[in-house]
């Protein structure tokens, strides 16, 4: 897979650019506060290709370390190859259609806020194993 087929494959839902909880029991959750370089109308990274020196918690992805998959959420496509599993109807590469993955609700778009220096964090969802 080449670097542009590898980009391809986000969906661009925004949901791993959102703040994250861990309990003590090792569950996480996703938080409803995103990292403040995403563009919560759009769901892109603002500054994707200087993300890992302006955001030091964001983790580029890649084949070669797959631990950081486990954090992902359950319909990211990445995960979804890594696991063996067929990408979903809504995602872009089989819609041919960049938006189903806004109009089949899977994407943050307009539902969450940029990092909040105050720390008003509510729970969004919970990660799915
Ligand atoms: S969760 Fe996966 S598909 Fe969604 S934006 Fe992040 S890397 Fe892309
Ligand atoms: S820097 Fe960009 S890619 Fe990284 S978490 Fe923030 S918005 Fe997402």
């Amino acid at each position: 897979m080449n670097p542009d087929e590898w980009e391809s494959l986000c969906d661009g839902c925004g949901l791993c650019c959102l703040e994250k909880i861990e309990t003590e029991a090792g569950e996480v959750f996703y938080s409803d506060v995103a990292c403040k370089l995403l563009d919560t109308k759009t769901c892109r990274c603002s500054d994707y290709k200087n993300r890992s020196k302006r955001v030091k918690d964001c983790i580029p992805l890649s084949v070669e370390d797959t631990a950081p998959f486990e954090w992902l959420p359950s319909t990211c496509a990445y995960k979804l190859i890594h696991n063996g599993e067929d990408l979903p109807a809504w995602h872009p590469l089989i819609s041919g259609d960049k938006q189903t993955v806004h109009t089949s609700g899977i994407s943050v778009k307009n539902r969450v806020i940029s990092d909040d220096p105050k720390g008003e964090w509510t729970i969004l969802q919970k990660m799915s194993d």
